[in-house]
């Protein structure tokens, strides 16, 4: 289908290629300097580009440009204006200046501002973030200019994703550089997060989907019995492609190459109609960009080949959750990978530092990291006998593992032995490139050249998780350039910090079974924190620490802080309620009526044939069960109305999800349970959902 990659890669992205190509020299020299200095654009800079841009988005098809930017819905938002300027005399001209490029003004009121908007006027700006390529997307017939934004409100205040990914890429830099300049290593000017997410994801057929209220309302099953066969064979990881998945997942690449996200894995994944997708990693910003994209494009694709894509992080009870593996690592603009172990005891003192700190910051900020993946979907994921669990740990593998160790020994030793361990590392055998075996359970492993968080959800942004991660690190950085910066001897200083980190943050490291039960009650003897529900991670984002780290760091201001905290346990709170409400609705309208009619349908034919003088036990057992089940359900159903009422006299929204995690969702648990027995007793003819077993496995 794709005759050429290479011509497709990029055909609809206004890259470097094209700019060297459509821009005057200087001023596309002036552009390249200006994003390297990370300085803001000028005005007659930016008229050029955009016109130059217009040009090109016109020729292939373009009638309108829109700032894309990418609200606390944790989705994208877009408006479209077209090029369209009228001419006095009737006609019209295509334009685009350069101010339409850079700034926009959408109004803010409608997205959600946690506060702020409260406080602040409801105006709010959409700014070009230059550092990822504005590209073309055609949608049916309409084809638009796309323009990467930050979104913020009136007064400046973040009302976004993206505003504090690049705050936090800054911060990162900063603090890495001076790391690596007081460790000697002057070349580097920059250093950027890296960021490769693996997307899972599943495929259930459309008519499925649309039989299904909770599916289309909550992206999530509310009710299903069990299939008799689920994901116990463990045929489907890595399985051969059904034809038409591999068919949808050609015509996904296709449409992600074209808008230059390097899609490039593809694979079957544990779950029957559980798939994944994973890119070439980018910087963080453009990598979060390119993830909001690929679930688009997964969704979008999905509807031409007739399947519902499920992003839901647990659409089936049973059966495997879907993720989001963040690979995540620093470059310096010199192309070095920090956390690349190297060949010699030179390169390896610089990976030991960069590993160190973040081995400290994840152990510090452990609730903070667990925070950054808490939302209603997640909730059935993380602790709920599911790997990984809600403990934040470390695997580091055999050697590193070893080498961490030899560090906590090795630190006491030479302060004992002055100049033997020099650097600490000197004496230690060169790392193997790859020197970690797997760990499928680890929530935060190293994986050879980087870290992979895989807490993250799969239907989040990669932009909380990853500038969380990006400030923890570089707090840990700032303290420990601090710290080189007034070394007299350096290379005993580095290995004082080494010791000292392997010693305190030992705890945090865990390379066994992350799913056994063993491990909660040994995470709790090492004092590690386990927080299963939503509601107790979000509880912990304004600890004065955590407000204090933002602010340190210019990533979050308290205010801001405060209202993200607010809008997460708002979706949390919208999410259970517009779940127990499709609950009830499906209860009411479809399960009850079904149950209720087949055991009319039991009672007659049991009168009949009992009245013809045969024996009907059968029938009445099970029209008794019937009728149990169904009062059970009725009265669960009842319950779940009352304290979905509830919830309206609850004042706070920490309170409300407190509510939500203690009360609803154990109601509506009970609801599901009497649902799910009645399915596997009452007529399939009458059941009224599709079944577990046609949604995993029919394509
Ligand atoms: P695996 O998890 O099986 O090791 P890969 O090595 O292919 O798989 O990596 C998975 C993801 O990690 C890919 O998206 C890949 O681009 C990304 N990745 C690889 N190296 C880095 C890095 N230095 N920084 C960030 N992501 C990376
Ligand atoms: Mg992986």
């Amino acid at each position: 289908m794709n005759a050429n990659v290479t011509e497709v890669f990029g055909s609809n992205v206004f890259n470097d290629a094209v700019m060297r190509q459509r821009l005057p020299k200087n001023i596309y020299r002036q552009f390249k300097k200006n994003i390297e200095d990370r300085r803001p654009l000028e005005s007659a800079l930016a008229d050029v580009i955009a016109n130059a841009m217009k040009d090109w988005a016109v020729e292939k098809g373009a009638t309108h440009f829109c700032h894309w930017f990418q609200p606390m819905t944790g989705l994208t938002a877009e408006k479209h204006d077209a090029f369209i300027a009228p001419t006095p005399d009737g006609r019209t001209i295509m334009e685009f200046s350069g101010k339409e490029l850079t700034r926009g003004e959408p109004d803010a009121s409608s997205f959600p501002s946690g506060g702020l908007r409260a406080t602040f006027e409801a105006r709010g700006y959409t700014a070009w973030d230059c550092t990822s390529p504005v590209f073309v997307k055609t949608d049916g017939t309409n084809t638009t200019l796309y323009i990467p934004c930050a979104f913020c409100s009136y007064t400046g205040e973040a009302l976004d994703k993206k505003t504090p990914l690049l705050r936090s890429m800054d911060a990162l830099d900063r603090q890495a550089i001076r790391v690596l300049h007081a460790l000697g290593q002057t070349g580097p000017q920059h250093v950027t997060g890296t960021l490769g997410p693996e997307q899972e994801y599943f495929l259930v057929d459309q008519r499925f989907y649309e039989q299904r209220l909770d599916l289309v309302l909550t992206g999530r099953t509310l009710f299903g019995a069990a299939s008799p066969r689920g994901q116990e064979l463990e045929d489907h990881y890595f399985g051969a492609l059904h034809e038409r998945v591999a068919s949808f997942m050609s015509e996904v690449n296709t449409e992600l190459w074209k808008l230059g996200v390097s899609a490039k894995t593809q694979h079957n994944e544990v779950a029957p109609a559980q798939y994944e997708i994973a890119p070439v990693f980018e910087s963080v910003n453009v990598a979060t960009d390119n993830n909001q994209l690929t679930m688009e494009t997964l969704r979008k694709v999905a509807l031409r080949h007739r399947f519902a894509c499920l992003l839901h992080e647990k659409p089936f009870k049973g059966v495997n959750g879907s993720g989001k593996h963040n690979n995540w690592s620093l470059v310096t603009d010199t192309g070095r990978n920090l956390l690349d172990p190297g060949d010699t005891p030179h390169d390896n003192m610089v990976f030991l530092v960069f590993l160190c700190a973040v081995i400290r910051a994840v152990d510090k900020y452990a609730r903070l990291l667990r925070a950054s993946v808490a939302n209603a979907g997640n909730e059935h994921r993380l602790g709920a006998n599911e790997a990984p669990p809600a403990i934040v740990s470390i695997f580091l593998g055999d050697q590193l593992n070893d080498i961490f160790e030899q560090l906590a020994a090795g630190g006491a030793k030479s302060s004992r032995q002055g100049g033997e361990l020099k650097l600490g590392v000197s004496t230690l055998p060169p790392l193997p490139k790859d020197c970690t075996d797997r760990n499928r359970t680890s929530p935060f492993a190293f994986t050879g050249n980087k870290f992979e968080f895989r807490m993250v959800g799969s239907t989040q942004s990669t932009s909380g998780p990853t500038f969380v991660l990006n400030t923890i690190v570089a707090d840990i950085l700032s303290e420990i350039a601090d710290e080189l910066e007034q070394a007299k001897n350096m290379p005993t200083t580095v290995q004082n910090i080494l010791h000292r980190i392997a010693v305190e943050h030992k705890r945090i490291v865990f390379n066994g079974d992350n799913y056994s039960p063993d491990w909660i009650t040994e995470a709790k003897q090492r004092g590690l924190p386990n927080m299963v529900s939503t509601a107790e991670a979000l509880l912990i984002i304004m600890n004065p620490d955590h407000v204090s780290l933002f602010e340190r760091h210019g990533v979050l201001t308290e205010p801001e802080l405060h209202a993200r905290t607010e809008i997460l346990f708002e979706a949390y709170n919208k999410a259970i309620q517009i779940e127990a409400r499709t609950m009830i609705r499906i209860t009411r309208r479809q399960i009850l009526p079904a149950c209720i009619q087949y055991a009319g349908q039991v009672a007659t034919s049991m009168t009949a044939v009992k009245a013809a003088g045969e024996v009907v036990s059968t029938m009445e057992k099970t029209l008794t069960q019937t009728n149990r089940l169904l009062e059970q359900l009725g009265k669960a159903t009842d319950t779940l109305e009352q304290l979905l009422k509830q919830i309206e006299s609850i004042e706070t929204a920490a309170d409300q999800a407190c509510h939500c995690r203690d009360m609803i969702i154990p109601s509506m648990n009970a609801v599901r349970e009497a649902a799910d027995s009645l399915e596997m007793i009452v007529d399939s003819q009458l059941w009224p959902l599709p079944t577990y077993s046609e949604m995993l496995f029919l394509r």
